[in-house]
């Protein structure tokens, strides 16, 4: 009796204090180089958020929301206004009729909609289809939804897929790929000649894909934002993925949605349902004056960040980075050999420390940290000044 007791505390002793799950992934990086960044005083250009103002009216009219009592729960799966709001701008932009009633689900910005999203339609044991670099959620948001992935290399320096690399990442157990386009980190736009690929993947599969299109107002150079669920076949197994974040400079909303088919969208709104009931209900109010605002908001939106764009690619070029020029999103990926550091995260906290601005290391973007050790990415969503700034200082690196 005695022994089985002691024996029953050495297993307790031995078993973790956390679930597996949690063990197998860390601390966000780039969450952690803005903390690094705010420590030393650093310019902040690791972690992707604006540090410009919104949009006036959109700020009034979250404030008139919640002056006019627009306190309480929303409707679960987002305030009928603001899915009106999502169902036209994306028929204007896709030329494609949703139901907001049916076909969409508004959560706690993109990130958790991810999360919902990937609950609604996995089971342990699927793949997951994801292309490397990726935005670093993706490896959690598998784990904790109990997915496999299965990684394609996008190919620098114009990050190109290879079309049988992506056909052999396909297998009988994929469930799913994640499409990121405009693309976090890498800043690539896919072409329609590469979404017909991954399209006649999904179809051959029988797999969805999820498009995470939260940079689709991004897109500079000619180049053009399309959604994968515009192509043949693809409406009845795409959910599209889009917040307000990016598009109106209101990272700290967390005001994102899903629209899927009907099945799908009840499933996610379930799984929404009981991770956080809803997302906030007067900014979701003042999503709809936003979704709204006149096509010129839009444009003048994406001429200051290809402005943005711009100024950095001089600036880290005269710095000595090589850029992988980028045509959509707000980041640049840049190669580092030139400074001779051991590996990105050295080389990043080099940067912070000693240099004072702070950038994301290519590691966190790949699977294999050595994949990314000659890498680091700098988001330009800031201001004139800030970017003049973080410019003056990376020139002490030729020192
Ligand atoms: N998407 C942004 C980035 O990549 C912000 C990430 C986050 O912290 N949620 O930097």
């Amino acid at each position: 009796m005695s022994e089985k007791i002691s024996l029953a505390a050495g297993v307790a002793e031995r078993r973790s204090p956390v679930s597996q799950k949690a063990q197998k992934f860390t601390e966000s990086v780039i969450r952690e180089m803005t903390r690094l960044a705010i420590e030393h005083n650093a310019v902040n250009l690791a972690q992707g958020f604006p540090d410009f103002a919104a949009p006036e009216e959109v700020k009034e009219a979250a404030v008139a929301a919640i002056r006019a009592d627009i306190n309480q729960y929303e409707i679960t799966w987002g305030a009928r206004e603001f899915r009106r709001a999502v169902a036209e701008r994306f028929h204007r932009d896709t030329g494609l009729e949703i139901d907001p009633e049916r076909e969409m689900t508004v959560c706690c910005g993109a990130t958790e909609t991810m999360i919902a999203s990937l609950l609604a339609i996995i089971d342990p044991g699927d793949e997951v289809v994801v292309f490397e670099p990726f935005y670093e959620n993706y490896g959690p948001d598998a784990i904790i939804c109990g997915a496999t992935t299965r990684h394609v290399r996008l190919h620098p320096p114009d990050w190109t897929i290879d079309a049988q690399e992506l056909a052999a990442a396909f297998t009988d157990r994929t469930r799913a790929i994640i499409l990121n386009t405009p693309n976090n980190p890498t800043g690539k736009v896919f072409t329609l000649a590469e979404l017909e690929l991954i399209a006649e993947q999904c179809r051959r599969a029988g797999a969805y894909a999820i498009t995470d299109e939260i940079y689709q107002f991004l897109v500079y150079d000619g180049f053009r934002h399309v959604s994968l669920v515009t192509l043949p076949g693809m409406r009845e197994r795409t959910i599209t993925i889009n917040a307000m974040s990016k598009t109106y400079s209101v990272t700290g909303w967390r005001v994102g949605y899903a629209i899927a088919p009907p099945e799908v969208t009840n499933a996610v709104r379930k799984m929404h349902d009981f991770l956080t009931v809803g997302a906030a209900a007067p900014l979701q109010q003042a999503g709809a004056t936003a979704l709204r605002l006149p096509e010129s908001y839009y444009q003048q939106l994406c001429v200051n960040y290809q402005t943005r764009r711009d100024r950095m690619l001089v600036g880290l070029e005269q710095a000595g980075f090589r850029c992988f020029r980028p045509h959509g999103a707000y980041y640049i990926m840049t190669d580092i050999s030139a400074f001779g550091f051991h590996n990105d995260v050295e080389f990043a906290r080099y940067l912070v420390r000693e240099i004072g601005v702070g950038v994301v290391p290519g590691s966190s973007f790949y699977r294999d940290p050595a994949s990314g050790a000659q890498q680091v990415r700098f988001a330009y969503c800031k201001k004139d000044a800030t970017l003049d700034e973080a410019l003056r200082r990376l020139e002490k690196l030729k020192r």
